[in-house]
């Protein structure tokens, strides 16, 4: 299993040469992944981005939880480059801890209606990256993007909402369409709780629990399984 430690610093650009297992970039996304606000570091996101590589080149990569497009940045990019499409969902209304008074709450991010409203910045984010025209947004709840999808998938990452209904439904919806030798993505995996909630961790136990799944690689709080077998 391969492991990179997070440097942690997502805001440093110093990251070139640090993650002999992970590519870089090409500079110009990689400066628009660095300054796009979100919750990845630069570790993480460059692990993403070798993975959508490797696992986009099989088939369609599909992103829960886009907020301002920093993870789908790092994905984005490996897809175009090995020609996979790519969907990233999100109701760009926030999750819980987004809300206003709540921890990760950004004042900027509200809309006229006192809503938060992050797909203008989703959307400013890939034209940024010259995205556009490859990744998909879908505007709207994981679970009803889920019910309409039909769409075997080479790369799933779970980052939705973190309470114990959204991370559990975003499994149970999702993770049937990872094709055999396909990955799932989780993130904010914190296996001591004074890390960060448990969810996402408990999803990930779920995973390996049911044997369909096996631990490939960490970064941070980034774990990637692939499917070894189907039920
Ligand atoms: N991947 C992002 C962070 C995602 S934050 C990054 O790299 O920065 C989690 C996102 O999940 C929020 O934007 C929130 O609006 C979205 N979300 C939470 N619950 C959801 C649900 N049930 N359906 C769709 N999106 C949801
Ligand atoms: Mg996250």
């Amino acid at each position: 299993m391969k492991e990179v430690t997070a440097s942690g610093d997502e805001h440093s650009d110093a990251y070139a040469g640090q993650h002999p297992e992970t590519d870089a970039m090409p500079a110009h996304v990689m400066r628009v992944a660095l300054s796009t606000r979100g919750f990845m570091s630069a570790a993480e996101g460059l692990v993403l981005y070798a993975a959508a590589k490797t696992y986009g080149a099989r088939g369609t990569i599909l992103e829960v939880g886009t907020y301002c497009g920093k993870s789908t940045v790092y994905l984005g990019t490996g897809a175009m480059e090995v020609g996979s499409p790519m969907v990233t969902v999100d109701h760009h209304r926030g999750s819980e801890e987004h809300q206003p008074g709540e921890e990760y709450h950004d004042s900027e991010l509200v809309d006229d209606d006192g809503r938060i409203d992050t797909l203008p910045h989703a959307r400013a984010t890939l034209t940024a990256a010259r995205l556009e025209d490859h990744v998909l947004l879908a505007v709207g709840k994981s679970t009803a993007v889920a019910a309409v999808w039909r769409t075997p998938l080479a790369l799933l990452f779970i980052d939705g909402g973190h309470t114990e209904d959204a991370a559990s439904a975003d499994y149970a919806a999702w993770t049937p369409w990872i094709a055999p030798g396909g990955v799932l993505a989780i993130h904010d995996v914190f296996p001591d709780p004074r890390d960060g909630g448990q969810a996402p961790h408990r999803i990930y136990r779920r995973a390996l629990a049911s044997g369909e799944f096996t631990e490939v690689e960490t970064a941070g709080s980034l774990r990637l399984l692939e499917r070894t077998s189907t039920r």
